[in-house]
């Protein structure tokens, strides 16, 4: 039996992939407490742990800073991080000192988790509800011009803000500290290792659990005329626009419709709408996918992950960085397409696509078999109660820089012994051209050369592994 102390910031796609790992570790007999918000306190004590009330220390925000928020501005969203852990200093304090966690199991980037883990020096383990990123899955994300320049232009902001935690006893030079996934900190990830980008090169600190999907139901597509989901999920979903365009496209047409639009749907989506459309403010998400055969989505990680769970495929409408790289990841797999064009005309043209050509179900299907098979929330609690784990053995990251810091070397070589046999031996006046081609050219061929470099050490480990010649260190815990 352990104390264990769970922390997540009040969000929804943050908190529930929590929840049922939370119902483990009191099933296991561990005394769990809960440190969240009011709005999850039922979903909390469902779990049987203790619900810790944290909403007092939530600060006031004006006009600027909510809107930040509602655009999922990462820079406000540190800045409010670092004024809640301020404001949870004290309480926590003494909760600590009360309580005596064995462990802190904490949400990614809810800062007063990990900050005070390292202050009390708590062995810790993260809840990553988004995909796993190291500098391999990271290229997965693009990011917007808009977020790019909210990055930057944030940096002297949350730098500013930083220096606040230093006489709290929270040590942090840079933002990344706190919000990267590093190969050495004890992680929980809801997919699975083949759905994880790069799922190979994460040491046996991390476990890939699976999708937090709690259902049973299977998906069931018979009906008599198609069926389309839509929803821009539950933080950034006030799109009058789009909805439009969708109402526009589908109007009529020989196809039902489900919109989930927001708890202010009836601000930006008429009350008359044609027959076939129906919008809700919020719909059991699970539920309509298992009948749906197409859903149009922002690609938040539960909504995709939801969605081939049902074994539903996709038209992809991603609006961050991070929405981006699930999107892209679904549709390598093959489970869906982009919507390249928001107007009612590219909305229609992409469900007809993804409707006529089975292939797109086919790749939901496939997924949907391998998130069922997951080791689930039993398995993430079980790896919270082993913590801190003891790894060993090469690091496949640092195999994977090796080789690619000896690719980088010949390659610049090469280009210099070229560079010099044109120049000397042939004196052709250009040879800068030489150098200007190669740098350009060293991008694409650099992450040509580090996939090449990936597929044949993970074929190398895989090797090893079948003659038990390796440690565990590169393979997950849970072996299907
Ligand atoms: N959701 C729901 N009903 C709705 C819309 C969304 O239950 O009408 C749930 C959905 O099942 C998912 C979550 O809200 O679990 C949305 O999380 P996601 O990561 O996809 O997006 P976010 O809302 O965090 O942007």
């Amino acid at each position: 039996m352990k104390k264990i102390a769970i922390f997540c910031i009040p969000a929804h796609g943050h908190t529930n992939p929590m929840l049922p790992v939370a119902k483990e570790l009191v099933k296991l007999g561990n005394i769990v407490k809960f440190y969240s918000f009011d709005e999850f306190e039922s979903k909390i004590k469902n779990t049987g742990a203790e619900f810790v009330s944290c909403t007092r220390f939530l600060p006031e925000i004006n006009e600027i800073e909510e809107a930040n928020l509602k655009k999922s501005s990462n820079t406000e969203m540190t800045i409010q991080d670092i004024r809640i852990t301020l404001a949870m200093d004290d309480f926590l304090d003494k909760e600590f000192k009360s309580f005596c966690p064995d462990t802190v199991f904490t949400d990614a980037v809810c800062f007063w988790g990990k900050l005070n883990a390292w202050k009390h020096n708590v062995p810790l383990v993260v809840s990553t509800s988004t995909f796993a990123f190291n500098q391999l899955s990271a290229t997965y994300m693009k990011n917007s011009p808009h977020e790019l320049w909210d990055m930057i232009g944030g940096l002297p902001k949350i730098s500013k803000e930083l220096k606040t935690l230093e006489p709290y006893g929270y040590h942090v030079k840079r933002t990344l500290d706190l919000i990267q996934n590093d190969n050495n900190t004890d992680t929980i990830v809801y997919t699975t290792k083949d759905y994880q980008p790069y799922g190979e090169s994460y040491t046996d600190h991390y476990i890939f659990v699976g999708p937090s999907v709690f259902s049973e139901t299977q998906p069931d597509k018979k009906k008599n005329r198609p069926m389309i989901y839509i929803s821009m999920g539950t933080v950034v979903n006030e799109k009058p626009e789009f909805y439009k365009n969708c109402i526009e496209a589908f109007k009529d047409k020989e196809i039902d419709v489900i919109m989930s639009c927001g708890k202010n749907m009836s601000e930006y989506v008429p009350a008359d709408l044609p027959d076939n459309i129906k919008a809700y403010t919020s719909v059991d998400q699970l539920d309509v996918l298992s009948k749906a055969d197409a859903f149009i989505t922002h690609c938040g990680m539960n909504s995709v992950s939801e969605s081939l769970y049902m074994a539903t495929p996709m038209i992809f409408y991603p609006q961050t960085g991070e929405q981006h790289a699930v999107a892209r990841r679904a549709s390598e797999i093959g489970a869906g397409i982009m919507l390249n064009n928001d107007s009612s005309s590219g909305i229609y043209e992409a469900a007809e696509k993804l409707l006529g050509d089975q292939k797109y179900s086919l790749a939901a299907k496939k997924c949907s078999e391998d998130f069922r098979s997951a080791p689930g929330p039993k398995a993430a609690a079980e790896f919270i109660e082993n913590a801190p784990h003891n790894v060993t053995g090469t690091n496949f990251l640092d195999e994977l820089n090796k080789a690619q810091g000896k690719f980088i070397v010949l390659y610049w070589i090469a280009v210099i012994a070229l560079i010099v046999l044109m120049g000397i031996l042939v004196g052709w006046k250009f040879v800068w051209i030489i150098g200007v081609t190669a740098g350009i050219l060293s991008y694409p061929i650099g992450q040509a050369v580090q996939k090449k470099n990936y597929a044949s050490l993970v074929k190398k480990r895989k090797r090893n592994y079948a003659q038990n010649k390796t440690t565990r260190y590169f393979f997950p815990l849970h072996k299907r």
